[in-house]
């Protein structure tokens, strides 16, 4: 028999002695969950064996791993990757009545050959323009496409064109406004940008409020988090910034989402699915929306985060994609990154 070669270690993950266990390969890296697992094993005995790495991190390590894979549960926080994995064949397609009646026709993968649905959206963020209110105004700042007018040159500050959450707005360009506009478009974005993109959203928050930039690009939840934080640093800071939902008069800003499903080649599939129907419940929904200020992506959910209402006045318009349409995107995006410079 041929051996199995890892192109990652394996995971060296006991059965708990005392009963029923999931493993979860988890691209969420937010702290506030460890409350949404601890919560889950409490109502349902099950244990939670959990591996942290990135969207790609995981992709790479369910394919080397393949039918040998102990994950069961796989979270990611990016719609084109869980696009990704859905066709490369890395998630089971489920049926879950609970699931599709509560979680609406878009945030959702469409049905497989099996009838089942191979993953789930189960929180939504708006990717967000953050600007200087004492140097811009909103009129500014208050489309994406504004991002590459000459008159933000040397002001703009913006994580790294190649992360999930930039590919994904780039790919919904794409659709917005046809490839060679969006060529055009991230050239002039390029030629705005303050410095050469680094770290993560909230670092772009920083250097506006440093005035570093004027503009940067943000996630809504890292934003919310500073806005709730009782640290001073924070409090300046979030008083320096606005915050604006882009093309509201036109396709809307661009939503994001996190969502899960079952492995391929889960061995506790029934578990699993308890655990992604578990994140739709109102307590879980509720926790997204309070624990890491994410918007419920079960419908009709209410919930108590007077950060996201402050930000967005309560309700905003968001583009309506299919995600398969940002996920075929990707790669032509990142060539065009690569073609005008963006690194
Ligand atoms: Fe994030």
């Amino acid at each position: 028999m041929a051996a199995i070669v890892y192109l990652v270690p394996p995971l060296a993950i006991a059965q708990p002695a005392d009963g029923a266990f999931i493993n979860i390969y988890s691209a969420r890296h937010y702290p506030t969950d460890e409350a949404l697992y601890a919560d889950f094993t409490k109502t349902t005995g099950i244990k939670i064996n959990r591996i942290d790495s990135d969207d790609a991190g995981i992709l790479t390590r369910l394919k080397a791993e393949g039918a040998a894979s102990p994950a069961d549960v796989i979270l990611l926080v990016d719609a084109a990757r869980l696009w990704r994995a859905e066709v490369e064949g890395l998630f089971l397609p489920v049926k879950s009545k609970l699931l599709e009646e509560v979680i609406p026709d878009n945030l959702r993968a469409k049905r497989a050959d099996n009838g089942g649905i191979p993953w789930f959206g189960l929180s939504t963020r708006a990717r967000v323009i953050v600007y200087d209110k004492f140097k811009l105004q909103k009129s500014d700042v208050d489309t994406y496409e504004k991002l590459a007018d000459p008159k933000l040159k040397g002001k703009l500050c913006i994580r790294s064109g190649s992360h999930p959450y930039n590919l994904s707005l780039f790919g919904a360009m794409t659709e917005h406004m046809g490839p060679q506009q969006t060529e055009i478009w991230l050239k002039g974005v390029v030629n705005n940008l303050a410095r050469n993109p680094a770290g993560g959203d909230t670092d772009q928050i920083k250097g506006v409020a440093s005035g570093e930039c004027a503009v940067a690009v943000s996630n809504t939840y890292y934003l919310a988090r500073l806005m709730r934080s009782f640290n001073p640093v924070d409090k300046a800071l979030v008083e320096k910034v606005s915050i604006v939902f882009p093309n509201q008069a036109s396709w809307g800003t661009h939503l994001n989402i996190a969502g899960g499903a079952v492995a391929k080649n889960s061995k506790n599939q029934i578990n699993a699915l308890k655990f992604l129907e578990y994140l739709a419940s109102a307590s879980a929904q509720n926790h997204f929306a309070n624990g890491n200020n994410e918007w419920p992506a079960v419908k009709g959910m209410s919930f108590d985060n007077p950060a996201l209402k402050a930000m967005s006045g309560g309700v905003f318009k968001s583009e309506v994609l299919p995600v398969s349409a940002i996920g075929m995107n990707q790669i032509k995006v990142q060539q065009m990154l690569d073609r005008v410079g963006f690194k």
